[in-house]
């Protein structure tokens, strides 16, 4: 089945959302930059598939960039989520659902004692840097090149996701004094780390890395990197905090902590964590969570914290996460990332798939990624023209070289087969692709 490339009702959508909103989005990715094109404005969505402005679906591997891991329209969340509705959605006062929510990330995630939910990942992160400056007194943060933290200030340096796949330097807008405190080293590159600590040791409030780096394509930790910055952390009287907003509950029911073992001192969640809707979360060790207000004096607060109707969406997703559906995302995500590398071998495209759990991206490059330096080398061109002839055929991909691609419980065989049908002609498509277009 070929899609016929243009798309006149998210075409009309967008020259109105161009008027009214700069880019014409409310996210710079989403506005296909990077590819080119017509953004897709997405209308429904069921199971693994998403229908846009004009009728026509697609496999979805964004799935709201995480979220969906249950696939779209879930019919127990979307049961869950009326009866809701019906009684109210908003108090502004404590509510049973995010004691739930919370109970289940405690009894779910060993170093995680006590948890504040906020509304997105930004939060999460800017409130458990706060929190780590207020707890140690320190004012330096060391982040790594290529790790995206959301759009905090001070976290924007080098960042990953929209900010490497627009190619921006960093950012306008932030002030000298807010980026002064930020170090930015190479990931997976603990040296790094130790020399820092050695300039700086007395005044490093804490280190925060993505879990597994998923913002700069996926870039999994070296073995041995994530307990050797829990170590130095340790030894120079810092905090680690764990940004598991991605891999948090997507790669397995305790996120990367369960799969790799390490306990950081912060962690922070987002995506799964809301089923869709916006949920995030921070938390860690009793002593430095004691530290938060109304219990100490780090002052953190939010008018929709902890909402009902987003902590319902949560809690249900996350109780709906059996283990059989992590082995399912795990087979799914191995198969699509061998399917893919197949076909681009075949077609002779000089590539890399590289995986963190059942979080997967494609790197055109010709050796291992293991820094932000590696992934920008990689020929984005030939993303460029493999995301549009898989768009053609009716797999929605992520329009970013630099950004995880994402299964669900849903992608079931059909929809693999379709993501198979399409990629022979899109590996192609990448072969033949030069700076300047596909010919
Ligand atoms: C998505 C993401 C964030 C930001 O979350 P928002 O909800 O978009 O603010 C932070 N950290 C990581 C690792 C992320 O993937």
């Amino acid at each position: 089945m070929t899609y016929s490339p243009d798309a006149p009702g998210s075409a009309a959508l967008f020259e109105r959302a161009l008027a009214v909103t700069p880019g014409g989005v409310n996210s710079p990715v989403r506005a296909f930059r990077a590819v080119g094109g017509t953004p897709r404005f997405m209308v429904a969505g069921r199971g693994a598939l998403v229908t846009d402005a004009d009728g026509r679906d697609y496999v979805d591997l964004v799935g709201s960039w995480g979220p969906m891991i249950l696939g779209h329209a879930h019919p127990a969340v979307v049961a869950a989520l009326q009866e809701r509705a019906t009684r109210g959605w908003s108090f502004g006062t404590p509510a049973p659902t995010e004691v739930e929510l919370a109970e289940e990330v405690v009894s779910r995630v060993a170093p995680v004692a006590q948890v504040r939910l906020v509304s997105s990942g930004t939060e999460a992160t800017m409130s458990a840097v706060r929190l780590a400056r207020g707890f140690t007194g320190r004012s330096k943060v060391v982040k790594f090149a290529g790790c995206y933290h959301g759009h905090v200030d001070a976290l924007l340096a080098s960042a990953g996701s929209g900010v490497a796949t627009l190619g921006l330097p960093d950012t306008p807008g932030v002030t000298g004094a807010a980026a002064a405190d930020t170090l930015v080293l190479p990931y997976n590159d603990l040296k790094a780390v130790a020399k820092a600590f050695e300039l700086h040791g007395g005044d490093i409030a804490c280190v925060i890395a993505e879990a597994a780096a998923a913002n700069m394509g996926v870039v999994p930790p070296h073995p041995g990197f994530t307990a050797g910055l829990a170590e130095l952390c340790r030894a120079h009287g810092a905090l680690l905090v764990s940004d598991e907003v991605m891999t948090g509950f997507r790669v397995g029911p305790a996120g990367w902590y369960g799969l790799e073992g390490v306990a950081a001192d912060l962690i922070t969640f987002g995506k799964v964590i809301g089923g869709g809707l916006p949920v995030a979360a921070f938390g860690g060790r009793a002593d430095v969570m004691a530290r938060l207000a109304p219990a100490g004096p780090v002052y953190q607060a939010g008018t929709l914290s902890g909402n009902p109707m987003a902590t319902l969406a949560g809690l249900t997703t996350l109780r709906l996460l059996t283990p059989d559906i992590y082995a399912h995302l795990d087979r799914t995500a191995a198969r699509l990332a061998a399917m893919v590398s197949e076909e681009l071998a075949r077609a002779g495209v000089a590539h890399r798939v590289q995986a963190a759990g059942n979080l997967f991206s494609v790197f055109f490059v010709d050796q291992e990624v293991r820094t932000y330096d590696d992934a920008r080398r990689q020929e984005t061109f030939r993303y460029a023209a493999f995301f549009h002839a898989m768009l053609d055929r009716g797999v929605y991909l992520p329009p970013s070289a630099f950004e995880a691609w994402f299964v669900s419980a849903a992608h079931d065989a059909d929809s693999l087969q379709r993501v198979a049908d399409a990629l022979p002609a899109a590996a192609r498509a990448a072969a033949r692709a030069t700076p300047e277009g596909t010919p």
